[in-house]
């Protein structure tokens, strides 16, 4: 996941200069004093600076009432940038930079992308139409409601730790990612992978020069999705999941693991220690997507 925000800036800044030089042109062939302040404009170059200043804004003043003058509105000969707070630089502040609202909010665009949240599964787009019957459509909207309060309250939710399991499309995975869009939307730093991944990104990790295991461990909100059908890799898997359970429960850092498995299930694959971090009466809210699948029903209504 590279995303080179300078490259995005610096292609922003180099097509409002071509905007603005397409106007330039088409002022200049409206009226030949434009060309005349243009030039004005360029030999101020070679003032010093004390003078140039006072030359710009008079030449400024000339070019608004000119401006004025052919019905055309008085910005028409600067630079149109997409964020005028940044000029499209990404950075705001003197003589200490820092950035710009509009690069945080890429950040965040693209910490999403990267955490591998969509923005389909939302709490905005629970469909009531697959639940089967009203008894599942009550429990799937009792769920939701406890979890849209969960996501509510991220970082520091009253219960930490969630345990979401069931059989396979009962809409768990639905949860995850609605609880991870929430939290990304109001700001707060998640991560959503499947443990599959995980394991994979821990692999990775040994041949690089950074442990992954951090971005794991710290990331204010951890979404651990298909927890169980990952590959149970010697001194890799185990021993990864251990390092994250614990330092997250301990930390009472916001955590929602996913799975097929039941706590008895979770603790025959991964042993007591690894069990009884995920499932820590304490700090966790386990919750049970029982029922008929809503699988062919998503499918159907799509
Ligand atoms: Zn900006």
């Amino acid at each position: 996941m590279k995303h080179d925000l300078n490259a995005y800036y610096a292609e922003l800044r180099r097509r409002s200069l071509r905007q603005l030089e397409a106007r330039q042109r088409e002022c200049a062939a409206l009226d030949p004093a434009f060309s005349a302040l243009q030039t004005k404009r360029s030999r101020v170059l070679f003032m010093p600076a004390q003078g140039a200043k006072l030359t710009l804004s008079t030449i400024r003043l000339e070019e608004e009432a000119l401006l004025k003058k052919h019905g055309l509105p008085r910005d028409y000969l600067q630079p149109a940038y997409v964020c005028p707070l940044c000029r499209d630089t990404g950075l705001v502040g003197e003589p200490v930079q820092r950035k710009c609202a509009c690069r945080l909010k890429l950040e965040q665009q693209f910490r999403a992308e990267a955490a591998r949240i969509n923005d389909r599964e939302t709490f905005e787009g629970f469909r009531p139409d697959i639940y089967p019957d009203d008894v599942s459509l009550q429990n799937g909207r009792k769920i939701m409601a406890f979890c849209q309060k969960y996501a509510d309250t991220l970082p520091s939710p009253k219960i930490p730790q969630l345990f979401l399991y069931g059989q396979a499309g009962r809409g768990k995975s639905f949860m995850g990612n609605a609880i991870a869009a929430r939290a990304i939307e109001r700001g707060i730093d998640s991560l959503r992978l499947t443990a599959y991944r995980m394991t994979e990104e821990v692999m990775a990790g040994f041949s690089g020069n950074a442990s992954p295991l951090p971005r794991f461990t710290q990331v204010p909100l951890l979404v651990l999705d298909d927890l169980g059908t990952e590959p149970m890799i010697p001194n890799v898997t185990a021993e990864s999941l251990f390092a994250i359970a614990d330092q997250r429960s301990s930390a009472r850092l916001a955590t929602v693991y996913i799975s097929n498995l039941t706590r008895e299930e979770l603790r025959d694959r991964y042993g007591d220690r690894i069990a009884s971090r995920i499932t820590d009466a304490a700090i966790t809210k386990e919750i049970c997507f029982a029922g008929a699948s809503l699988r062919s029903r998503i499918e159907d209504g799509r």
